[in-house]
């Protein structure tokens, strides 16, 4: 009986319904259709020869160049029940002609191979297995328009001349329009139907914030990390040298954070990769050199300590976020010197022109006063006809300000300045400093001295960004980074043409307000009863993991968790309606969920683990008790076992030491001490139950 093509996504991969243009490329495939897969990462663009291959009869061969993702979609696929296996140099003899034996037996349903093995196979044993179809993944690698030529993709074109019976898919994540059409003409291609995915990723949260102070940044990211302990991120850095110092910066914090670049030796770098891979380390800073291959579904955030150099790269970076679909963040910071060291990079290069161009697109976005979204898709092609609500421009919408005299207020003073100053300078002299070298130079004389007195350093830097923007300006990059007026800048100047700024973004007044609006929420948010069984999920996810040696996602995506976590399934048929539970996967795993679902003893533990995620939220003990609808003194005992199991819980800021004291003389004087009633009694109700039991146990731990 021929299963339908979504019985299959149910059996297999446990999930109801296909995304958009997955069950259209399928079918595509089934009808032996040469086709032409674009969808942006994450969008779900294994089912697509997943599926045609387990319902088509025979094999199919994916060729992948990435060797660690290869591994990863096998083991994957293995862990639903599907017979596949790879093929590549890593493999010992042994292990290869087992794979061969294997294939030549039709045992497997999916075969991967690097684009090298595949050059020294085309011609021998793979003729002599069953080839249901093809399917090239990272396609843009045939292109040398793309960004990642691989020359051994060349070999395509003529195996794909020697089998014409079956149809050939070409995927990838990254084409514009001269890379697409090259794609096809390079793997040869017949007519093939072309699907194109919206890039779109809904679930990323946009936030830029400019010229935020090293130290301020620091801050801003150490409570970020606090304020979700269990999320794993990225931080990307521009230099090596980035990387180790965030990474030790974070790390003096308490933070799990780890550096990896190109330049730390190859085996700490993997082990490095594998440990986040799996979940044992929660913070990777690193260059770009982090991410290739990375098919982690978890990463919840990714921060950009500096401008990337373009769009594309931008994208793909953040793109390694939230590729789960659960709402993930990411956060760019960048200030004027990012960009002035970008551009000398660019300007040593032959293509010159063209990073440059790419550099002053990228500065656009992050300077942008609509919708970044819209912005960061016009530049894919794609044209979405609302504000997406979930960048920082659609969530606090800039106020536009008459900028005329605050522009010609820094123009007089470029003008005066004989146009030779850089920015640091420039806002000095207009906030009136008092600085040595500038009152070495005589600066203080300029006439504009002082002029911009009444607005802040920050705020200047801010309106500086948007002078060069708006072309009011240019940095002289062979002159020391010196500002020189535009004839646009001297039109402005002279009071020929008006211009509008944006008025300064008050960074503090919006962390503020974000705390507040998340406190106000914390009720729902944090309290969400499933937190704590979603703790529990993830421990058991854990334990199995280990137990099985693959990554933890092979064994349930955080999604799954989730929803597990809110919809509490008890039975069977209730754990099969779960999104990403396969048949497979309930055989192997149903047990031990279901014995954890219907676990009374559970209870106890999640009221402390309740408690202690309230508390390093930052509440006080009656706000949690507020939230949690029990008693303050309960609190205290939550805290005081907490205390003793080790947790980060302090005491001492609710039982003064004088108390400690008093309670240190009670102990002494009373003659039963084994329980709390003869304290309370003893100071005649004075000190709360709370209080008596954490000094107990703070004195207990003298
Ligand atoms: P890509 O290769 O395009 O980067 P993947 O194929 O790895 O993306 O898919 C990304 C995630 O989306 C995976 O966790 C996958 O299981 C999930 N996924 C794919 N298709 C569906 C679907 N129809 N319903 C739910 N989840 C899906
Ligand atoms: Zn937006």
């Amino acid at each position: 009986m021929i299963q339908s093509t979504k019985s299959i996504l149910k059996k297999h991969f446990g999930y109801d319904n296909f995304r958009p243009k997955q069950e259209e490329i399928i079918n595509s495939i089934i009808d032996n259709k040469d086709t032409v897969v674009l969808m942006p990462t994450g969008g779900g663009k294994s089912i697509c020869f997943q599926i045609p291959a387990l319902y088509k009869s025979g094999i199919a061969l994916v060729i992948s160049p990435l060797i660690s993702l290869m591994k990863d979609q096998v083991e994957a696929l293995r862990s639903n029940g599907i017979p596949a296996a790879y093929y590549n140099s890593t493999q010992s003899s042994d292990q290869s002609n087992n794979v061969i034996r294997k294939a030549q037996a039709g045992e497997l349903k999916l075969l991967y191979m690097s684009p090298e093995t595949l050059v020294s196979t085309a011609n021998s044993w793979l003729h002599t297995i069953d080839l249901s179809m093809v399917a090239v993944d990272e396609a843009h690698c045939a292109s040398m328009w793309g960004h990642d030529f691989r020359p051994e993709y060349k070999q395509l074109k003529h195996f794909r001349e020697k089998l014409r019976n079956i149809p050939f898919v070409a995927l990838t994540a990254t084409a514009d329009k001269t890379t697409r059409n090259d794609i096809i003409k390079q793997i040869g291609l017949k007519n093939p139907q072309i699907f194109i995915s919206s890039f779109d990723r809904p679930n990323l949260s946009l936030d830029v914030r400019p010229n935020v102070k090293k130290k301020d940044k620091i801050k801003e990211i150490r409570a970020f990390i606090s304020s979700r302990p269990n999320d794993c991120g990225i931080i990307y850095c521009l230099s090596r040298k980035g990387t180790e110092e965030m990474a030790k910066e974070l790390k003096s914090f308490g933070f799990d954070a780890k550096a990896y670049h190109a330049g730390i030796p190859a085996d700490k770098r993997s082990k490095v990769q594998e440990d986040f891979i799996n979940d044992r380390s929660k913070i990777i800073c690193a260059t770009i050199a982090f991410g290739m291959g990375i098919d982690k579904s978890n990463v919840r955030w990714v921060i950009h300590n500096n401008l990337p150099k373009n769009i594309e790269s931008f994208y793909q970076e953040i793109g390694r976020a939230g590729r789960d679909g659960i709402d993930s963040k990411t956060i760019l910071y960048y200030n004027l010197r990012d960009i002035m060291v970008l551009s000398q990079f660019a300007r040593k290069s032959e293509l010159k022109d063209i990073l440059i161009e790419k550099l002053n697109r990228m500065q656009q976005y992050a300077e942008a006063t609509s919708c970044r979204r819209r912005l960061l898709l016009s530049y894919f092609g794609e044209h979405l006809d609302k504000n997406c609500g979930n960048c920082d421009v659609c969530k606090n919408p800039p106020q536009r300000i008459e900028g005329t005299v605050i522009a010609q207020k820094a123009l007089s003073a470029i003008y005066r300045l004989n146009q030779n100053v850089g920015s640091t300078m420039l806002i000095n002299v207009l906030r009136g400093s008092h600085n040595s070298d500038l009152l070495a130079k005589g600066y203080q004389n300029v006439k504009t001295f002082g002029a911009g007195k009444d607005i802040s350093f920050n705020d200047w830097q801010q309106y500086l960004a948007q002078f060069l923007n708006l072309g009011l300006v240019e940095i002289a990059y062979d002159e020391s980074f010196t500002l020189k007026l535009t004839q646009f800048g001297i039109d402005v100047l002279y009071g020929k043409m008006n211009i509008a700024l944006t008025k300064p973004l008050d960074r503090k007044a919006i962390a503020a307000e974000s705390k507040k609006k998340k406190s106000k929420k914390s009720g729902h948010y944090n309290l969400s009863p499933n937190e704590a069984l979603y703790e529990e999920l993830r421990e058991l996810r854990k334990e199995l993991a280990a137990l099985e040696k693959v990554p933890a996602y092979i064994i349930f995506h955080d999604k799954t968790l989730k929803e597990i976590s809110a919809t509490k399934p008890k039975t069977k048929e209730a754990l099969l309606s779960v999104q990403g539970i396969s048949e497979v996967k309930f055989e192997k795993y149903g047990e031990a969920l279901l014995l954890l679902m219907n676990s009374k003893s559970t209870k106890k533990k999640d009221t402390y683990k309740e408690t202690l995620q309230l508390y390093l939220d930052g509440l006080t003990p009656d706000e949690i008790a507020d939230a949690r609808g029990i008693k303050v003194d309960t609190i205290y005992s939550h805290f005081c076992k907490l205390f003793e199991d080790g947790k980060p819980v302090d005491l001492k800021e609710y039982v003064k030491d004088f108390e400690i004291d008093a309670i240190k003389k009670a102990k002494a004087q009373i003659k039963d001490t084994s329980a709390l009633r003869p304290y309370f009694d003893f100071f005649d109700g004075k000190l709360s139950y709370g209080k008596i039991r954490m000094g107990l146990v703070l004195i207990g731990n003298d």
